[in-house]
């Protein structure tokens, strides 16, 4: 199914970049454009600049940091284990339970506004400096790159008859992406298996269990073909957050964008030329701006959501006006406010609700993981009888308490209630409760009924880790009896 629509249309060129343009690349040509398209495969062209000496930076350190951490340990614990068996996160030397399952949230939750936040000001950075599709994406371009040449010599590969030295590249190209994406998927179920026990297991061949076999094999497979083969297409089919994005945009959001009233009209010309004289603008039509851009748009027919704000295109179009003796920017990070000729504002309505938001979250998260005890407790009275009397005249009430050891190690705890006097445990008053272990326990409590004036009493339980006064915490119940 095609429609005609007009588009200002420009194939990526191939010519060399001592010819400074292409005069049968004229803007304004319409053509037809089929709405459901096999993938044309892109060869994207190797440019340095400011930008991507910054994008270089980043993804390295993100990738080197995925590799890492996981081999990172304190005291002997990994510095970030998924422990699903045991049901417990260790995050930065802080254990999470099922329990902290509000703090989790409100963690992911500041993540999300985190990142609503930098869109807001910042546009697509993200998905262009620190994604992990643009990460991978970049570690296997760069392999290709070393194995296969620049975007000339590999269009010209591809193009070529098979032969030995066609088949070697591909297979050493292939090779070098799998071992990645092998170490990616080990790496990642490391994570979640202890990785200084699951790499020797693996080496070793030790039965590790059919689960982690096969969410190595998955994220292998996945990162091979994400990284390898799909690349932008997971930017422009796959990704949700690349379609709702666009809701954070407002005209003063940094965006990628081509100075139309610059480089238009554009036209070859030779250099140190008047151009203007020639009716021409600054743009040389060279295509270099498409050659670079990761995902094979011309940003000079517009902001696309396609558009992943990478940079590249400034470089490569910064690097083109240095060689022609022009300014440089007419590709260039601005927003729409800026293009219509107007002041650009940081501080916004939109951009501050974000921040102070933001800002009380944080602060919240904060205090919650300060004050956070790692011990809990719930008392439950029993609903079978309200009280009942002792052979000694006594009034006693039942209780199951249950007792959440959240710490790392095992405690003995003693146990002690208040709110009435000569108030009373009768059962258990110490307890062993391992690391991660709920310990129900029924407890009976004891009061003289002389000393009662009413016939329902507030009282508080008392758990406190022996040794460590620290690791106590409290709860309210009622205690119930006839005052005599
Ligand atoms: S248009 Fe420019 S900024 Fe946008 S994805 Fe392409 S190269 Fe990157
Ligand atoms: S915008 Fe810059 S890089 Fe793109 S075609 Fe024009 S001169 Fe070349």
């Amino acid at each position: 199914m095609t429609e005609k629509i007009p588009v200002k249309h420009i194939e990526p060129g191939t010519q060399d970049l001592e010819v400074y343009g292409n005069d049968s690349l004229q803007s304004g040509v319409t053509k037809s454009v089929a709405l459901y398209s096999s993938r044309t495969k892109i060869y994207v062209k190797k440019i340095k600049g400011f930008f991507q000496g910054i994008r270089r930076v980043s993804l390295w350190m993100l990738m080197i940091m995925y590799f890492a951490v996981c081999w990172v340990s304190i005291n002997g614990q990994q510095l970030v284990h998924f422990d699903l068996p045991a049901r417990k996160f260790h995050l930065f030397g802080i254990t999470f339970w099922p329990q902290d399952f509000v703090l989790l949230s409100l963690a992911l939750i500041i993540c999300a506004f985190g990142l609503f936040f930098i869109t807001t000001l910042f546009g697509r950075v993200w998905c262009g400096y620190t994604c992990p599709q643009t990460a991978w994406t970049f570690i296997f371009m760069w392999i290709e790159e070393k194995v296969e040449g620049s975007r000339n010599q590999r269009m010209k590969l591809d193009k070529a008859a098979s032969s030995f030295d066609k088949f070697r590249k591909k297979a050493v190209k292939h090779t070098l992406w799998v071992l990645v994406a092998f170490g990616t998927g080990l790496t990642f179920v490391g994570y979640f298996y202890p990785i200084r026990e699951l790499v020797p297991d693996i080496l070793t061949f030790n039965n590790l269990g059919g689960w982690t076999y096969f969410w190595i094999g998955f994220f292998t497979i996945a990162t091979y073909l994400n990284a390898g083969w799909v690349r932008e297409q997971v930017c422009l089919y796959m990704c949700p957050y690349a379609r709702f994005q666009s809701v954070m945009f407002d005209p003063d959001t940094l965006i990628v964008s081509y100075d139309q009233k610059r480089g238009d009209p554009r036209g070859s010309r030779k250099r140190n030329t008047e151009h203007q004289k020639q009716g021409l603008g600054d743009c040389v039509d060279c295509g270099m701006c498409v050659q670079v851009c990761p995902t094979g748009i011309d940003i000079r027919d517009g902001l696309q959501y396609e558009c992943i704000g990478c940079a590249l295109c400034i470089d490569a179009c910064d690097s083109i006006m240095e060689k022609m003796d022009y300014e440089p920017g007419l590709i260039s990070y601005t927003t729409e406010m800026r293009l219509r000729g107007k002041v650009s504002h940081i501080l916004r309505s939109k951009s501050v609700a974000y921040a102070a938001v933001l800002t009380v979250m944080i602060i919240s998260f904060a205090t919650l993981i300060y004050t956070r005890v790692p011990l809990q407790i719930d008392v439950i009275k029993d609903r079978g009888a309200l009280f009942q009397m002792t052979g000694l005249g006594q009034i006693e009430n039942s209780y199951e308490l249950k007792i959440m050891n959240m710490s790392d190690q095992d405690h003995r705890f003693s146990i002690a209630v208040t709110g009435l006097e000569g108030i009373k445990i009768t059962t258990n008053r110490e307890v062993n409760v391992a690391s991660g272990e709920i310990l129900s326990l029924p407890t009976s409590v004891e009061a003289d009924p002389t000393k009662m004036e009413t016939s329902n009493y507030t009282i508080e339980f008392l758990v406190q880790a022996m040794g460590d006064t620290e690791l106590s915490a409290t709860s309210e119940s009622r205690f119930l009896g006839t005052p005599e």
